[in-house]
């Protein structure tokens, strides 16, 4: 009788052992590291050593952040973007299952948005130098920026399914808005699908979190204070935001800009105009599921201004969060529906 006991937990004992081969060693926040999209990634995984090891997470996520680039950048000659945005027929082109996604989330907004997010904004960004082209010394002058405008406009371009086409030959498609969040997205997605359910992915500041840290506490986002200092050194903490399950994209004026002629100039360009962004407001905060959707919503709500931007998020339901200059310092305005995240 005593041996069968002896046995049965001895069995017992193996199999347990052998349901959780990888739980030797406790669960902690291990952090994967790289570089992708011209920036880096930080994301935190709360598993044990080996189940990230056994899972090859870190090879699987670089694994398919190369892929994004392979189809979006606009930096890579050969990748699909680029092929695209070369390419002056008419004829349909088919893109990949990601690039349409990206695509038909970009063009969603565009329209929500009347235009302020265009993606076939590309040639006046580039005009203005923030492109893979060269910086220009001095703002374009009238002729070139009206010549330019001609050239962009979402109503050229059309996606059905995967197939992509454009009716002037000149379209260009710049996705620099939204891939950082995508890139999120997938990578969230990934994470989930081996199995890890708490995790913090961040790609050149575009975030989305899930679960808990390893401590059981929820995770804690600090939104930068925006401090206008070129050299980008100096930062600070402007407020904490519990985001729970959640995206979180900033969209920002004081680090990607310009001076001449004694003036500052954006990254940002108003489509309507065809100019860099001018006004007080220096960066928009969105929180929304979804890393892509938060990251173009943040840039559309940056062209807009603190006034119309307020207006279009109450309108859209969107948790949004406005930091603009004042005379002294700085002051911000929020949704209510963002007013829940903060700490
Ligand atoms: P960042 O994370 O660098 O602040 P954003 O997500 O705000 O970037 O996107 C800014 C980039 O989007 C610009 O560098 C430019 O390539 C592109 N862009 C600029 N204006 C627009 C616009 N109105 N619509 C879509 N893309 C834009
Ligand atoms: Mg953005």
């Amino acid at each position: 009788m005593n041996n069968i006991k002896l046995m049965l937990i001895v069995i017992l004992s193996i199999s347990i052992t052998a349901c959780f081969p990888s739980n030797n060693s406790p669960k902690s926040e291990i952090l994967l590291q790289g570089r992708t999209m011209g920036t880096t990634y930080n994301i935190k995984v709360v598993a044990t050593p080996e189940q990230v090891t056994n899972l090859k997470l870190q090879q699987k996520i670089d694994g398919v952040l190369k892929q994004v680039n392979q189809e979006m950048s606009t930096y890579i000659p050969n990748s699909e973007i680029s092929r695209f945005n070369k390419s002056s027929s008419s004829e349909n082109f088919e893109v990949s299952a990601g690039f349409a996604r990206v695509l038909k989330e970009s063009i969603r907004l565009g329209e929500l948005s009347e235009g302020k997010l265009d993606i076939t904004v590309g040639p006046l960004v580039n005009l203005w130098g923030f492109g893979p082209e060269q910086r220009p010394e001095k703002a374009p002058n009238e002729e070139l920026l009206a010549a330019t405008l001609t050239r962009i406009g979402l109503k050229n371009l059309h996606l059905d399914g995967q197939q992509l086409s454009k009716d002037i030959p000149s379209l260009y498609i710049d996705l620099s808005t939204i891939a950082k969040g995508y890139g999120v997205d997938i990578v969230a997605e990934l994470i989930e699908a081996n199995g890890i359910t708490n995790y913090l992915v961040e790609i050149g500041g575009e975030m989305r979190l899930k679960g808990f840290k390893h401590t059981g506490e929820l995770w804690a986002i600090a939104i930068e204070k925006p401090i206008l200092d070129p050299s980008g050194e100096e930062r600070a903490v402007h407020q904490i935001v519990i985001p729970k399950d959640n995206a979180v994209a900033t969209s920002g004026d004081y680090r990607n800009y310009f001076e001449a002629d004694g003036h500052r100039f954006s990254h940002i360009i108003d489509p309507a105009t065809g100019k860099p962004i001018d006004h007080n407001l220096v960066s928009v905060t969105v929180i929304d599921p979804s890393s892509m959707t938060a990251d173009g919503l943040s840039t559309t709500l940056m062209v807009m201004g603190t006034e119309k931007g307020m207006a279009f998020a109450i309108k859209n339901n969107i948790a949004a969060l406005f930091i603009s200059k004042t005379e002294h310092g700085f002051s911000e305005q929020f949704t209510v529906k963002f007013k829940q995240y903060l700490k």
